[in-house]
């Protein structure tokens, strides 16, 4: 969605995205060990305004951060 423009589900073009911070806090932190404590984490969020689906993303310039977190584990060894 995030490089195509086009919607996973239903192929609609109309795609909006924007940036929510990640949580911490009180909210769950979905990017744990990937920033400082005083800030969150981002997300950018894709949605398709003709179906409604929606994917997170992880901002380009974090996934160093998420890379070297010890809360992540690789799933695919390289
Ligand atoms: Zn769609």
């Amino acid at each position: 969605m995030k490089r195509t423009g086009r919607c996973n589900e239903c192929g609609g073009t109309d795609i909006r995205t924007t940036t929510v911070d990640a949580g911490g806090g009180y909210a769950p932190d979905l990017l744990p060990r990937t920033h400082s404590w005083w800030k969150t984490g981002k997300l950018e969020v894709y949605v398709c305004c003709t179906c409604g689906y929606f994917q997170f993303f992880v901002p380009v310039d974090a996934l160093d951060e998420v890379a070297q977190s010890e809360k992540f584990e690789t799933l695919n060894e390289s």
